[in-house]
């Protein structure tokens, strides 16, 4: 209800007397402080800092993704080439770990046409913001303890910087404590059933990382154990907020798996192409969304709330 609620809030809202009052100014400071943390601890730990691309041939299919609901993939015509708005830079991530940077990280904004009923959800946006990085040669653990430092190091932050923000809040950041629990997707689906992506984080207390999950081409699957090695972390209460895997590299299974799934061979010639002539490399990585990031830290409870421009599927503000 609280959700409905809000739902209709953003549809009767003004985009001037929302971003003029006092709680959208404490959360966007908030986000904005995030944002400093987060790029410190990255670049303090070696990676570059890359901007995004927006147009493309190339960006993720998403799909196969049993969470994905995407009801159009935009196309637009440049130069009388059709190139796609991007869904995430994953593949471009695994080129440049191809071409020998270590370990990079992009801001990324993906457009993603979710279905309408998501605005419900309160956690999806047709606009957001992946704070995308990934790391050559790396192994689900080194990814695991990178998030959870990051993480908690964004709270200590926040703790430092945005006292007053926080009260205007009314609500305090929660340093999680680290390593988080480590559960398979099997596990969860006995404890909670079909619906265990909603049910667990609602008993959680602590994040709580999930693996074994089964989704696009380009995440590492063991296929004589039947086994995936990527991962979700989620969020008390919130839910899914960065999803990641170690890469698949290799020609023979990314082809196999291509067609295996229905993507398009032709859409994809460039990059198996890479893998055919050996290029590609083992890697891994994530995304974290930052908007769901600071919807977290901040507790509100409706994505709109932590944007200055809401992007709710099926509302098209003025501006
Ligand atoms: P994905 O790889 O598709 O799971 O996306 C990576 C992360 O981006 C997710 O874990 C979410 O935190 C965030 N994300 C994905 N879709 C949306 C959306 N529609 N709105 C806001 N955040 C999203
Ligand atoms: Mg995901």
């Amino acid at each position: 209800m609280k959700v409905q609620a809000l739902v209709e809030n953003i549809l009767a809202l003004d985009v001037y007397e929302s971003l003029a009052g006092v709680q959208k100014k404490a959360v966007l400071h908030v986000f904005s402080e995030t944002l400093r943390a987060l790029t410190t601890s990255f670049l303090d730990r070696g990676f570059t800092w890359l901007l995004p691309v927006i147009t493309s041939k190339i960006t993720d299919p998403l799909w196969p993704d049993p969470g994905a609901s995407i009801e159009l993939r935009p196309e637009l015509e440049i130069y009388g080439e059709h190139v796609r708005l991007t869904q995430s830079m994953i593949l471009h991530k695994q080129l440049l770990v191809a071409a020998g940077y270590e370990k990079i990280f992009i801001l990324s904004p993906n457009i993603r046409i979710e279905r309408r009923e998501r605005a419900k959800t309160g956690r999806h946006a047709y606009e957001f913001t992946q704070l995308d990085f990934e790391v050559r040669g790396a192994k689900r653990e080194d990814i695991f303890r990178l998030v959870e430092d990051v993480i908690v190091e964004t709270v200590e932050h926040l703790e430092d910087c945005c006292r007053k923000e926080f009260s205007q809040l009314g609500v305090e950041p929660e340093k999680p404590r680290t390593p988080f629990k480590v559960y398979t997707r099997r596990e969860l689906e006995e404890k909670y059933g079909k619906r265990w992506e909603t049910l667990a984080p609602l008993e959680a207390e602590e994040p709580f990382w999930v693996t074994d999950i089964p989704r696009e081409f380009y995440d590492y699957e063991d296929l004589e154990k039947g086994e995936w090695r990527n991962y979700d972390l989620y969020l008390p209460t919130y839910g899914e907020v960065l999803s990641g895997a170690e890469r698949e590299w290799q020609y023979d299974k990314i082809l196999y798996k291509i067609k295996r799934d229905g993507v398009s061979v032709d859409a994809y010639a460039y990059y198996l192409g890479l893998a055919r002539r050996g290029l590609l490399v083992p890697s891994a990585g994530a995304g974290i969304g930052v908007e769901r990031l600071v919807l977290w830290l901040t507790k509100r409870s409706h994505i709109a709330e932590v944007q200055p421009f809401p992007r709710v599927p099926g509302i098209v503000l003025p501006f």
